[in-house]
């Protein structure tokens, strides 16, 4: 078989959503997975809506949710020449014509059609007038008359269009702009795209695309149309079912990893298995487990599979992702082992890196914050004794490792006859200023000797001074 040969052609108005991310992930799954090539296109052709600002961000949430390109970003905006030339060849062999009807014509005639219950498509006014190139003049396809165009999707199955209802579509406008439906064909076939993995509110345009294809003298591409992606209450997914770009969810403190799972879970399944990395994804993807119903985005269930992520995570991974956090609050966590001791403790407690960043505080703050009613529960001149007493036990250890811990605390237990959690928690509180933190052998290993011993002194001149 023919290398695969995929794409992802966003339009750069807007924010990289849910839904573009979705078809992004499968057309790049599919190639990642078949040993294939993936190219990135922005169809930056409506010069009005299309931003650099857009491209640029679409462009970097490309890069943070790890899906690379083999070849582009092309831009169509600096096509232009190839798809007239692809034009001209058009005109040439009969297969497009200009026309220079005027929009009050075409919208006459379009009401008109309607009002008596005729199909409202060009009614080929200037197909045979042979009208030489003019300043206002677009160019318009000439559409079979008779027979279906068929659509042969892998998801959809076979749709026969009737070619009589397409009518003659325009593929240049006046302003000597392609139409979408051209560029998209010549460009496809300019870069032997192969696969084309979209949405399915494009399945109403690929019978033009396929005529195109056909009067270009092209081979076909393999079609998979995926049902548009809905919110939970199963209408079309919006702003209103919650964030929808991106870069807000990594924003949130959203893995990419995670959100390529949630992702690739709107329309494809492996059995009824939920968790997949990406490389388990790059092995098992195929076209052929495209679901037929649409997915629904459940910003729960993305949460979970987020939380099962970074449970998964080794510290060294979860680092970078969870640095600009720590760093919008100010915290300097330049030192890499002692942040991946700090989140080894917190990789079961958070189900994002920004709950995680939060847990992080007392980690990172300096000079630690006491949370005042922890402190007047548990700094008391009664738990002196038992704070200096670990403290005593601590400061004698060489490692800050469990099991050293565990005996110097069973040493203060026997001595003072008191159960373990009455001693852990005047502990707990003076080195987190908390009293829920992680469990306390793994706080205090996390924290280190220096600062365990300086925030145990802390406290007891807290107590001591009646603070
Ligand atoms: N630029 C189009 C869009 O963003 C591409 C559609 C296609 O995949 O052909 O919807």
């Amino acid at each position: 078989m023919d290398t695969i040969v995929t794409r992802f052609p966003p339009s750069p108005t807007g924010h990289l959503h849910i839904g573009g991310a979705r078809t992004a992930l499968f057309n790049w799954l599919y190639a990642r997975h078949t040993g294939g090539k993936f190219i990135l296109r922005l169809e930056d052709t409506d010069t009005e809506r299309s931003t650099e600002q857009s491209a640029t961000g679409i462009i970097e949430s490309l890069k943070w949710l790890g899906i690379d390109w083999d070849e582009g970003p092309y831009y169509q905006s600096q096509r232009l020449d190839l798809y007239n030339t692809y034009i001209e060849k058009l005109i040439e062999s009969g297969h497009a014509y200009y026309c220079t009807c005027s929009a009050e014509r075409l919208k006459n005639m379009r009401e008109r059609a309607i009002a008596e219950g005729r199909n409202p498509s060009y009614d080929g006014t200037c197909r045979d007038r042979n009208l030489p190139p003019s300043k206002d003049a677009v160019v318009r396809f000439r559409t079979p008359d008779v027979g279906t165009t068929v659509l042969n999707d892998v998801v959809k199955g076979s749709i026969a269009f009737d070619n009589q209802e397409i009518g003659d579509f325009i593929i240049r406008r006046s302003d000597g702009m392609p139409t979408y439906n051209l560029a998209v064909v010549v460009d496809d076939i300019d870069m032997g795209i192969n696969t084309i993995i979209r949405g399915d509110d494009h399945v109403t345009n690929t019978p033009r695309q396929i005529m195109l294809y056909q009067a270009l003298g092209s081979e076909l591409p393999v079609f998979a149309h995926v049902p548009m992606v809905l919110g939970s209450d199963r209408s079309r997914l919006s702003k209103r079912h919650g964030a929808m770009s991106v870069l807000e969810y990594r924003d949130m403190g959203y893995l990419p990893d995670g959100l390529v799972n949630a992702l690739v879970r709107l329309g494809w399944s492996h059995g009824d298995r939920e968790y997949f990395t990406k490389d388990e994804l790059i092995e098992l993807f195929s076209l052929e487990h495209i679901g037929k119903s649409a997915g629904v985005f459940d910003p729960a269930k993305l949460l979970a599979i987020n939380a099962e992520h970074i449970k998964n995570s080794p510290p060294e991974k979860l680092a970078p992702h969870l640095l600009p956090f720590l760093k919008e609050k100010g915290y300097n966590a330049n030192d890499d082992k002692y942040l991946h001791g700090v989140i080894k403790t917190l990789t079961l407690r958070s189900k994002t890196l920004r709950e995680m960043a939060d847990k992080a505080a007392f980690y990172y703050e300096e000079p630690l914050s006491y949370d005042s009613a922890a402190t007047k529960k548990f700094l008391t001149p009664q738990n002196l004794e038992v704070l200096e007493l670990v403290a005593e036990k601590l400061g004698k250890l060489e490692s800050m490792a469990e099991e050293p811990q565990q005996k110097a605390f069973k040493e203060v237990m026997d001595k003072t006859g008191l159960k373990f959690g009455k001693i852990a928690q005047p502990v707990r509180v003076a080195l987190t200023g908390r009293t829920e933190s992680p469990g306390i052998f793994e706080t205090i290993e996390a924290l280190g000797k220096q600062k365990v011993m300086q925030r145990l002194n802390t406290a007891i001149e807290m107590i001591k001074k009646g603070q």
